[in-house]
């Protein structure tokens, strides 16, 4: 079969010897340096695991699970190539073996190989390019990175390299070239940085005919001459193609990094593209502005899988995001919502001068994370709850009102006579897990004069949603009685998409995920004002220094 592609080109991205050293950040930082010569680029993960997304994994598994705006639920890479390259992406940016693999298996039994044997190759190597082509034609990128989840060598990822092996025949050899991210460990005993798992590596990959063109080398120390030398050697690689990409404090330093390592200009040379002269001011700026020292501002962030900060990747990167806008450095202090359960509240809120609920699923932890809610209620400390903080801040608010402890959600208590958050009416009926709960942008109208309207300054606004649950309206009333402002409805006016109290200086919840929103340099309207109130408010070891005069 003849794929015919559309004139994109294509940079693969593999990794190396180790899974962990940042190929994310990379393939997101190389996206940056492209776009800041005006060059328009999309970007694709494809995910070995057979799963069809991570929706169904735990974030200890997985980590965050990243919403794009059509509502498909997909890899946290993903959140930084938004981040960093600021696009909007889409389903076609995430592909897994699990799609791949349902989708031969249905055309299978549709007919469409009618008499012939389904393999691996070509198969699902076609497949496979396809989703490379889909993306290519709907996003009109100039360029189309894709990078290789998992590292070379891993068994599920063998057919994700077969595909791009492929493709250098059929979109041609000028349009197309392959990075190789690896790493060099360092040896504290000699203190060298050894090169032989970086050559082992690229044997792996030249073994099912992939050779790299450039290889990106992280390491804890900058690489030596001689290190570049030896890896331009044996791997077969031009010298100035092998690049130093050392730990650096914050990850918005790695497109200044790459740039400075010339990787922008060698991959225009490797394409053959034409392009203006990169302007990479916006990102000089954020990396000063982040390497200043400014004033912590103490945040607690209270959730339920905190021992794995990768759970609340973008909603840590909104805090930074916002704090930066106001010259503060967020102080995060991690709360485990369970500890919250056992201990005394101000114990380990007594320095917070703002908490925060992320996004959460099940029973544990739930109770704890009530305690919070009641804490920044009762102490006026501003609160931001992020979908399962906003009905956690719900079922504490009709706690109080009701003077009882059985205020509850569906989700956690099946019988509760008080369902203050309950399954949303188009819920009912569905039974399968994977993809089905309310996902993507949904249209929010604001009551003017709110919190939440003042912090955006619109009237309507769209956000990404991911939840089955939603606030029960036969309490909407006798809730609003008692201060609770409903501060954002869907535009049937059938929904709370956000509550605030009224008498509060800032507790606000929103049924949606704003984090997913928030851009470096451009810091999400909620996570702006939620930071912009808490960094005024005094608690114990947040005392700003008085001049002695
Ligand atoms: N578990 C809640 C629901 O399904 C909240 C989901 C979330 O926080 N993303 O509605």
């Amino acid at each position: 079969m003849i794929l015919v592609f559309c004139m994109s080109k294509y940079i693969f991205v593999t990794g190396g010897v180790v899974s962990s050293v940042g190929k994310g950040i990379t393939v997101a930082s190389i996206g940056a340096i492209l776009k800041s010569r005006q060059i328009t680029v999309s970007v694709q993960k494809l995910d070995p695991y057979l799963n069809v997304d991570p929706g169904t994994m735990s974030p200890y598994q997985h980590g965050e699970v990243f919403v794009t705006q059509d509502g498909a639920e997909t890899d946290l890479d993903l959140g930084n190539y938004e981040r960093f390259i600021d696009v909007n992406l889409t389903a076609e940016s995430n592909v897994t073996s699990g799609q791949i693999y349902s989708a031969v298996i249905a055309k299978e039994r549709r007919g469409d190989f009618l008499g012939g044997t389904i393999q691996v190759v070509p198969h699902v190597t076609t497949e496979i390019k396809e989703r490379f082509k889909r993306l290519a034609q709907k996003s009109k990128a100039e360029v189309v990175i894709i990078e290789v989840g998992g590292t070379v060598g891993d068994i599920e990822g063998q057919p994700f390299l077969e595909a791009i092996r492929q493709m250098r025949n059929d979109v041609g050899r000028d349009n197309i070239f392959y990075v190789h991210v690896t790493l060099l460990p360092y040896l504290t005993s000699t203190q060298e940085l050894k090169t032989k798992p970086t050559q082992h590596s690229v044997n792996e990959l030249r073994r099912i005919g992939i050779q790299p063109d450039i290889i990106i080398c992280r390491s804890d120390h900058p690489i030596s001459e001689g290190i570049r030398d030896k890896i331009s050697l044996f791997c077969d690689v031009d010298r100035q193609a092998v690049i130093s990409l050392p730990t650096v404090s914050t990850i918005y330093e790695v497109p200044l990094v790459l740039e400075d390592e010339g990787l922008g200009q060698l991959t225009l040379d490797k394409l053959g593209l034409k392009a203006q002269q990169p302007n990479l001011s916006q990102w000089q700026k954020l990396l000063s502005s982040l390497k200043e020292s400014h004033e912590p501002v103490n945040i607690a962030l209270v959730g339920k899988y905190v021992e794995l900060k990768d759970a609340y990747f973008s909603v840590r990167e909104a805090l930074h995001h916002a704090a930066l806008h106001h010259e503060r450095d967020v102080n995060l202090i991690w709360v485990q919502s369970e500890d919250l359960e056992k201990d005394n509240s101000d114990a380990l809120l007594h320095t917070a001068q703002g908490i925060i609920i992320p996004g959460g699923f099940g029973i544990r932890g739930i109770e704890g994370m009530i305690k919070a809610a009641n804490y920044a209620r009762s102490n006026k400390i501003p609160y931001l709850g992020l979908c399962l903080g906003m009905q956690v801040m719900v079922i504490e608010f009709a706690r109080y009102v009701l003077n009882s402890s059985e205020p509850n959600s569906a989700e956690f208590d099946a019988s509760t006579p008080y369902p203050v958050i309950d399954l949303l009416p188009e819920q009912k009926d569905i039974e399968n897990k994977g993809g089905t709960m309310r996902l993507g942008n949904y249209p929010c109208e604001l009551s003017p004069g709110s919190r939440a309207a003042t912090a955006y300054g619109q009237s309507v606004v769209y956000e990404r949603h991911r939840h089955r649950y939603e606030f029960n309206n036969q309490f909407r009333a006798q809730l609003e009685k008692a201060g609770m402002v409903y501060s954002g409805l869907s535009p049937d006016g059938r929904l709370v998409e956000l509550c605030e109290l009224a008498n509060h200086p800032w507790m606000v919840g929103c049924q949606f995920h704003p984090e997913f929103g928030s851009r470096p340099g451009r810091p999400h309207p909620l996570f702006h004002d939620f930071i912009g109130i808490a960094k005024n408010i005094l608690r114990e070891g947040a005392q700003p220094l008085l001049p002695l005069s």
